[in-house]
């Protein structure tokens, strides 16, 4: 595997590659989560490419940017079990060099709502650092988590606006046995932060009963009782639950079709999301 750490390397190192590229970008301290995503790469393309990037430009002002969970050391020895071919770690100066004041921005309903709603400025960063790592790798194909839901349909959207010849691949959510979405922020999670963290992935179970077996249509409704269900969890800070178009995001009021429930909450210091498709 070649560790690649200068923005000119990557360059050279990208035109000397033959063959379909598959992108995984992550901000590293890599789980299960990402694995799936680097082993579909791995599966479906000749040269894989994944990046560690702490990226600065997502974190609002208080978040919890210092103290992200870090190994670089165990990253690049997962990475190399997984047989990536390159590793790239790019440093924050030479991402965001003095004077740096380009900014990528989706804007409208995907972008305004949900996290866009609950941590300013968080998309843009996302989607400038992943517009810059794609003119980085060049890629064919770039593989993102359903985790992150609205993320996944800000990249698709800035691909598709901005004409990028990169098919952006959907990959499932990753969970622990108990239901708790894999999160490299788990490790804020005391042992009974931990427990209380189920609640977020339960919620998305009673939306399911709630939609699927008892029949509710009423959007409002099944809002209403996964805010009491989420209020009433100990240890839990509910931030927004949401049941949305799953393409466009936009808040639901009749359910008559697949729908997509997104939760947002704290527990402890770490801000967990989670979300699940109710076809
Ligand atoms: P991050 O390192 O948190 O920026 O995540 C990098 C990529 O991994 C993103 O596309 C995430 O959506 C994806 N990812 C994170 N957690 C999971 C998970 N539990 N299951 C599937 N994908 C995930």
């Amino acid at each position: 595997m070649r560790v690649v750490r200068t923005l000119s390397e990557m360059r050279e190192v990208r035109a000397a590659l033959r063959g379909c590229v598959g992108f995984v970008p992550t901000m590293g301290y890599l789980h299960e989560g990402h694995l799936s995503l680097i082993r579909r790469a791995r599966a479906e393309c000749e040269v894989v490419v994944v990046s560690l990037f702490v990226n600065p430009a997502q974190f609002g002002p208080g978040e919890d940017y210092e103290r992200y969970p870090r190994d670089e050391a165990r990253d690049l020895a997962l990475l190399e079990r997984e047989a990536v071919d390159v590793a790239f770690v790019p440093t924050v100066e030479e991402m965001y060099p003095p004077g740096f004041s380009t900014w990528v921005e989706v804007t409208g309903p995907l972008a305004e709502r949900l996290e866009g709603a609950s941590r300013p400025g968080h998309l843009r960063g996302v989607a400038t650092v992943v517009l810059k790592l794609f003119h980085l790798v060049q890629p064919h194909r770039a593989y993102f988590g359903e985790k992150d839901a609205q993320q996944l349909r800000i990249i698709r959207r800035m691909t598709s606006d901005l004409n990028l010849p990169i098919e952006i691949v959907a990959c499932p959510i990753v969970r622990e046995p108990d239901g708790l979405a894999l999160s490299s922020r788990n490790v804020y999670l005391s042992p009974a932060e931990r427990e209380h963290a189920r609640a977020l992935s339960r919620s998305l179970a009673l939306a399911r009963r709630l939609i699927l077996e008892e029949g509710m249509r009423e959007a409002a409704e099944v809002r209403r009782r996964l805010q009491e269900y989420l209020r009433a969890a100990p240890g839990v800070t509910l931030d927004y639950v949401s049941l949305a178009h799953p393409e466009t995001l936009e808040e639901v009021e009749r359910i008559e079709g697949p729908v997509l429930v997104l939760v947002a909450a704290r527990v402890g210091s770490a801000r967990l999301i989670d979300n699940a498709l109710i076809p």
